[in-house]
């Protein structure tokens, strides 16, 4: 971002009083400009024993697999972010039971927010977001073709300790994006 968003002027970088990082500050009007973390929402989504995973039709990370996740929007709860997303990238309908995972990725500024969520029937397919779209068994999961660490952390948090377990699971992924 070069310019301000609320007068067009131009933006400068510095430490503003007070603060410990550098904002970018309109030269103009005087607005800092803040940038936070944006929060991915998802859904480990359940029919019987076997999991909802996407193939990925569009980079980043095309031809991998993934849990069906998503930026959310401005003005929604992160429940219907996660359930939108899965219906754009699975075409699926899902309840939601509870929040399963969280996962920092502080060095690409995201956090993903990961329910656990049944399919409301086993009736899903491919989209623009998604080549291929299937329900998944244990050993089935391509653990060497997953897109992102953080699916990975999910993934492998919901077979150390199922879905029984009525526990949130933490974790935090550093080093590069993807792999
Ligand atoms: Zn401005």
């Amino acid at each position: 971002m070069k310019f301000c968003t609320h007068c067009a002027g131009r933006l400068r970088f510095a430490v503003p009083p007070g603060d410990d990082r550098r904002r970018a500050i309109c030269s103009q009007c005087g607005i800092i400009h803040y940038s936070n973390p944006k929060i991915v929402a998802g859904c480990l989504a359940l029919w019987e024993d076997r999991i909802l995973l996407c193939r990925r039709a569009i980079e980043p990370r095309r031809g991998y697999w993934t849990l069906p996740c998503g930026y959310m929007e401005e003005g929604e709860t992160v429940e219907a972010a996660a359930c939108r997303e899965t219906l754009e990238e699975s075409q699926a309908e899902v309840s939601i039971r509870r929040l399963f995972s969280i996962v920092s990725l502080p060095e690409i500024s995201q956090v993903y927010l990961v329910f656990l969520a049944d399919l409301q029937t086993p009736l899903f397919g491919p989209t623009p977001e998604s080549e291929d779209v299937r329900l998944t068994r244990q050993e089935e999961i391509p653990w060497d073709a997953l897109a992102f660490p953080a699916v990975e952390r999910v993934l492998r948090a919901y077979y150390k300790h199922g879905a029984g377990v009525n526990e949130l699971h933490m974790s935090s992924c550093t080093g590069p994006p993807g792999r």
